[in-house]
């Protein structure tokens, strides 16, 4: 699969404004809420960072409220490496997997530590656009987790053809999920889109066009503030995005798993039953009729990881 994304340099955008490496905070001065855009979560997935380098770039002009750019697992970015990129995905722990109090506390390691220092900002924030891509190229989607006030503005942002609800992953808490943005009472909202293929220029398109919708939405930026060219393409909104709820992961009991086909992601399996891969030498199933295989991929496979997960529509869940 060949890889199309440059390597940003970061040599500017790394120094920050706050006194943390890669963290840019731009307050109006006028009432509005605090919105927080991160990148680079996981070091490998290159589109978040040429999005908010752009932005940076172009000059950030803050109208209301105020907003935070955060470059957050540079280490992991540092070690890239084109021809191997999956090994830059994180250095010690998934960053994504570190957002509970005891791997916050745990000054050990890489991810752990940086995740600490960046948590104050992570709180502060009223909306989080978090931006990933993916290992295999598939369909942009975005990530919402299950608080109806997420859900609702994943489906009226229409960055993507397909809103995934979904609790997380059983290997640890995503920054989406953490404090405020998981509370069910209150009204932080999070979204997290993966923004397809991690070597696919289309990738940064769908970065830019997700920056656009959150300061659109959260109303503390107007279009006209963009970079030009960010405006070019014209991207509409998706109407009527569909969602889709995961029901279940599915986890790598062992090294030993492989898939039926060589799945993409969106793929919608008709019969119940149908066997899509082996875990450990037991054969997985679908569960029901209509089920959709999100991001499958092996190509970070270790003991207790999720491969894919299993998703069925508003609709069916209903039946
Ligand atoms: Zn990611």
């Amino acid at each position: 699969m060949a890889f199309n994304v440059e390597v940003p340099d970061l040599s500017q955008e790394r120094v920050g404004n706050v006194g943390l490496p890669g963290v840019w905070h731009f307050d109006s001065g006028k009432p509005g809420p605090s919105v927080l855009i991160t990148a680079l979560v996981h070091g490998n997935e290159l589109c978040g960072a040429w999005a908010l380098k752009e932005l940076l770039a172009h000059g950030v002009d803050v109208q209301n409220g105020k907003l935070t750019l955060m470059f957050c697992n540079l280490a992991a970015f540092d070690t890239f490496d084109i021809s191997k990129h999956d090994a830059s995905r994180f250095v010690d722990i998934d960053f994504n997997r570190v957002w509970t109090e005891a791997r916050l506390g745990n000054t050990s390691l890489v991810e752990t530590q940086r995740a600490a220092a960046l948590r104050p900002w992570v709180e502060q924030a009223d909306y989080l656009l978090d931006i990933h891509s993916m290992h295999e190229p598939a369909p942009p989607v975005l990530v919402v987790g299950t608080l109806p006030r997420n859900i609702e503005l994943g489906v009226e942002a229409g960055i993507a053809e397909y809103v995934i609800v979904d609790p997380g992953h059983p290997d640890g808490v995503r920054m989406r999920d953490f404090a405020q943005f998981g509370e069910p009472s209150g009204d932080a909202r999070a979204l997290l889109i993966e923004c397809g293929y991690h070597g696919d220029l289309s990738s940064i398109d769908i970065a830019r066009f997700a920056v656009q919708r959150i300061l659109a939405l959260s109303g503390i930026m107007d279009t006209d503030r963009l970079p030009a060219q960010w405006l070019e393409q014209q991207r509409q909104p998706v109407a009527q995005p569909t969602v889709l709820t995961v029901t279940e992961p599915v986890v790598a009991a062992s090294m030993d798993f492989t898939f039926t086909e060589p799945w993409q992601g969106m793929e919608m399996i008709k019969q119940q039953g149908t066997v899509i891969g082996h875990n450990n030498g037991q054969p997985v199933t679908t569960p029901y009729d209509n089920c959709t295989l999100v991001m499958p991929s092996l190509r970070q496979l270790i003991p207790g990881v999720t491969v894919v997960r299993l998703a069925r529509t508003e609709l069916a869940q209903n039946d």
